[in-house]
């Protein structure tokens, strides 16, 4: 199959979803690549590099759709981009597609079979495809950098002949890949983390790590089958806030990045909590785009409220374009080799994988999460 690899056109993205290095394990299967001219260049892969590697580099979009059959993307195309999609051909990268209908439009007009990397099962057997556990892993390390550029502190304990500099005192709610990440990455700063998250599971993992787990009695079923933690009652968000404002005037840094998958993010801090922070606290809220852990939270943008900063920086891996595109571009020809494994001419529908990630396909939609939550919205 010929694979195309556009440059990506969304303002402030600079990852590529195919790195030079993962040319070969799709030229040893039989494909070839197109590449875009400069698709790489923010991700610090030049178009020599590709030349090197194997693929085609062509001077733009138009080349690219004229020749391909299944594009890789990062973020989800503008539907007048989707317009240049060939009748028939296949797309995997990022879709949001219950917050892109327009796009959905053209994908089903133009029978394009649409695979969205954020409905990959999270199975076992998926893990080397799971793009969204990448991308988080990058943004919890991320999150902690972006506060500790804002904190006029450090975070080490540090005990010199000037005197004693106590440790940062980070407070980290949700612990899934993010969470746990922005754990690790404060920790080995030298911060005190402290932590919660709903899911049972994740105590030991928090513990693991060197942070306190902070307990509190989760009645509630919070796990779905899949891993994911279920929409809380209002009953113990309520609860989840006074156990947080507790803390509050002993933190330095939150790094909050509870989310429920498909939903709104819960609030976990409200305005009047903010309140109880120091002056020069930090917030970093990695939920910025599902509508804030924090009622103050602008998606992009960095807020001052009662001298507490809060950020919330939209499209964190965007800013470490090298490492989140070698991820991205792995979990990407993972799940395309496994979509189309070799000799076959069309993916196994009947595959957990293909199933679940297939939002489009033949001018349907095929995903019944997807088509059930647009007949709702309609
Ligand atoms: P996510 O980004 O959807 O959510 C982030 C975290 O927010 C989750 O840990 C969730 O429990 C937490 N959260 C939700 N409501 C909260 C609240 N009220 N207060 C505090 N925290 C709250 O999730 P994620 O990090 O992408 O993944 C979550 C989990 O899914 C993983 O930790 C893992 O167990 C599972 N998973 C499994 C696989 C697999 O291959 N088996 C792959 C990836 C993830």
């Amino acid at each position: 199959m010929i694979i195309g690899i556009l440059k990506e056109t969304t303002p402030g993205e600079t990852r590529v979803a195919l790195m030079p290095g993962m040319v070969s394990q799709l030229t040893k299967e039989g494909h070839e690549v197109l590449v875009q001219s400069g698709a790489g260049t923010a991700a610090r892969a030049a178009d020599e590099a590709y030349g090197k590697a194997g693929a085609r580099v062509v001077p733009d979009a138009a080349s690219i759709h004229a020749g391909a059959a299944v594009i890789f993307g990062v973020q989800p195309p503008a539907p007048g981009e989707a317009e240049a999609f060939r009748e028939g051909s296949a797309y995997i990268g990022y879709l949001a597609p219950l917050a892109n209908s327009r796009l959905l439009e053209v994908f089903l007009r133009r029978k394009v079979t649409a695979f969205s990397v954020e409905y990959v099962p999270r199975i076992t057997r998926a893990q080397s495809m799971d793009a969204l556990s990448s991308m988080a892993t990058i943004a919890g390390y991320k999150a902690v950098l972006l506060a500790t550029e804002k904190l006029g502190k450090m975070f080490p304990l540090l005990m010199t002949a000037a005197g004693t500099i106590p440790p940062a005192q980070v407070l980290v709610l949700g612990a899934g890949v993010a969470g746990l990440q922005a754990i690790a990455t404060a920790k080995r700063l030298g911060a005190k983390v402290e932590a919660f998250d709903p899911r049972p599971a994740v105590k030991d993992q928090v513990k693991s790590l060197g942070a306190t787990f902070i307990d509190m009695d989760v009645v509630e079923n919070a796990e779905t089958a899949g891993g994911y933690a279920r929409e809380m009652s209002e009953d113990f968000l309520k609860r989840e806030q006074e156990v947080i404002a507790a803390r509050l005037p002993k933190t330095d840094v939150i790094i909050s990045t509870a989310q429920v998958f498909g939903k709104r993010a819960p609030v976990l801090v409200t305005s009047a909590m903010v309140a109880q922070l120091r002056p020069g606290s930090v917030v970093v809220d990695l939920a910025a785009e599902q509508g804030g852990n924090c009622e103050l939270t602008r998606a992009g943008q960095t807020v001052t409220a009662h001298g507490v900063s809060i950020i919330g920086a939209v499209n964190i891996p965007a800013m470490l374009p090298l490492d989140a595109s070698q991820m991205y571009a792995r979990n990407l020809t993972n799940l395309f080799l496994t979509l189309f494994p070799k000799g076959s001419a069309s993916p196994n529908f009947e595959d957990e994988i293909t199933r679940g990630c297939c939002i489009t396909r033949d001018g349907q939609i095929t995903n019944d999460s997807v088509r059930a939550a647009r007949t709702a919205q309609q």
